[in-house]
């Protein structure tokens, strides 16, 4: 049988609590034992498909087409653990489920409440993710302990331990400890008070992960540990990382987390292997080479908003041994100074996805540049619609081409509706959604980053490449380089006679790892390190840059 491991958070929130998980997750499986994670949201949206980038960062897609909450990018980018729908519930859904069943008479005349019903709801989605692949079910809590809206997960995870035994149930909390500088210490009731909560709610938390800005005291970790009923071993501490948020997992092996999890769950635990990864993480503090990146998106004043797009930036430079710094540069900037001055030292422009009519202006400005100066440009689902949208107006001509995103009467529709999705009524879930495989041409950019012409790419969109304009596009050299298998809709779009310009309709940034960067990523990093040697010349001859030692 499954065991179960629940993460809470207490205190604030953006503690980290899903990187905590993923790196749970990451030792686990890297100790031989099969993983699945999971998070519960407690907010009323279905899924965070709806909402604003602004109020949900990014909205990360699983090959199962499900639209859930980013920690789900940090559950695959580090561990290998296949994902489903099943992994990310909201509060919505779970009512939703509840009150669907209630609708067709499930209940049988019963009163419906939210203990026992919502709670066993929740329960009962915990439980079915303990398939016989799995070994242990690592369960997260969005938000922190106290939330009104938390209380029927903390209520069901207490529950779910006196319904399959204690023995089988682990309860991680993660805490901060706040350092006030004006009295030189570390304060450690925060910690006391957010264990107080859950106690009061009948959950003892087994290991407390405290997050600090500086170093834990050791008798201030006794004081945590006798206050909080916790063993002294089992008070863990995550101090912030310097520059990697790959260094986590690392920093609570050296804390024994993973030992201590594999004894109190009795789990038939192998050896660690985590060698690779601690190379990656050191081949992050010997970079050969830089380079300047510019991701110009409408949502880039969110740190999230396209958190997987900056990650495999990262990850490219990994695999190419090149520190890639990313420029957030908000698409209306290049509409009020002009690319010239906006962009200027960009050695690789990123055009990421996005919807609706504002800062597309700049975004077209924005390709134009890249693509008259040869500097590498890679454009995913929106940067390839406009991409497209850009070729349309200033090489072939063709006066207010556009999306009929943007403008309904455009006379060039180039980005258009597919009739299927022309009788979509509802918002929500209604995308093209997930993996969708794609031929791609032999011998195209696309096609050798790839190593290979038949992949599969997740994708999140409405609009489509429209087909009536392939012809046009191909003969003044923007060619068609990946498509549905069908050869229906279009996927990929290349300039051959540029160093590198390649638009992708799918999301690549969801299938990157920092061990296993993307291929389309590592390849548009690399034709930006040539386009930097070749037309810049200097600064990737100067001295491989160093960066301060890893602390243990
Ligand atoms: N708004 C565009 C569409 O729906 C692009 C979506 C995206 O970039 N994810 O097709």
């Amino acid at each position: 049988m499954a065991k179960f491991i629940f993460v809470t958070g207490g205190v604030v929130s953006s503690l980290g609590k899903g990187l905590t998980c993923a790196s749970i997750g990451m030792l686990l499986e890297r100790r031989g034992l099969r993983v699945r994670l999971q998070k519960f949201d407690p907010y009323l949206n279905v899924d965070p498909g709806t909402m604003s980038p602004y109020q949900h960062g990014e909205v990360y897609v699983l090959d199962d087409g499900a639209e859930t909450d980013l920690d789900l990018g940090h559950y695959e980018r580090f561990t290998n653990a296949p994902l489903h729908r099943g992994c990310n519930y909201t509060t919505g859904r779970i009512y939703l489920s509840v009150i669907e069943k209630e609708r067709a008479g499930a209940y049988k005349g019963k009163t419906v409440q939210v203990i026992p019903h919502i709670t066993d709801e929740i329960k009962a989605c915990i439980k079915k993710n303990a398939t016989e692949d799995v070994d242990v079910v690592i369960t997260e809590i969005g938000g922190t302990v106290g939330d009104i809206e938390g209380m029927p997960y903390f209520e069901a995870i207490r529950q779910f331990a006196l319904d399959i035994g204690k023995h089988n149930c682990l309860y991680i909390h993660l805490t901060l400890v706040p350092y006030l500088k004006a009295a030189g210490e570390s304060k450690t009731k925060p910690t006391q008070h957010s264990v107080g909560e859950l106690r009061k709610i009948g959950i003892q938390p087994d290991i407390l992960i405290c997050r600090t800005e500086r170093e834990l005291p050791k008798d201030e970790a006794e004081k945590i540990a006798q206050f909080c009923n916790v063993e002294r071993r089992a008070v863990i501490e995550e101090r912030d990382k310097e520059y990697t948020i790959y260094e986590v997992p690392l920093s609570l092996v050296n804390n024994q987390l993973d030992e201590i999890v594999v004894e109190k769950l009795a789990l038939p635990a192998k050896k660690l292997y985590i060698d690779d990864w601690r190379e990656m993480v050191e081949s992050m503090r010997h970079w050969e080479k830089e380079l300047n990146v510019c991701v110009v998106g409408k949502y880039v004043r969110h740190h999230d908003a396209y958190k997987s797009v900056y990650e495999s930036l990262i990850h490219a430079g990994i695999a190419n041994r090149c520190r890639v710094h990313i420029r957030k540069i908000e698409s209306e900037k290049i509409e009020a100074d002009g690319p010239e001055k906006a962009l200027a030292g960009a050695d690789a422009i990123l055009v990421p996805g996005g919807f609706d009519k504002r800062g597309i202006q700049g975004k077209l400005d924005t390709i134009r540049h890249a693509r008259e100066r040869g500097i590498p440009f890679f454009g995913i689902c929106l940067g390839l619609q406009c991409a497209a949208i850009e070729f349309a107006r200033n090489v072939l001509g063709l006066v207010g081409a556009n999306s009929t995103e943007f403008d309904l009467e455009t006379p060039h529709p180039v980005i258009t509706l597919l009739d299927e999705q022309k009788k979509v009524t509802k918002v929500g879930g209604t995308m093209r959604l997930g993996a969708f495989p794609c031929v791609l041409k032999e011998g195209s950019k696309a096609a050798l980053a790839y190593g290979s012409t038949e992949i599969s790419e997740r994708h999140r969109h409405r609009f489509e490449f429209n087909n009536q304009y392939r012809e046009q596009f191909e003969q003044a050299g923007m060619i068609i380089s990946g498509t549905s298998p069908d050869g229906s809709l279009v996927e990929v779009i290349e300039i051959p006679d540029h160093p590198w310009f390649v638009g992708v309709q799918c999301h690549p940034e969801f299938k990157s790892k920092p061990t296993a960067a993307h291929p389309l990523f590592r390849e548009f990093i690399a034709a930006g390190i040539a386009y930097r040697t070749e037309r810049r010349g200097d600064a990737n001859r100067s001295k491989p840059l160093t960066l301060p030692a890893a602390r243990s």
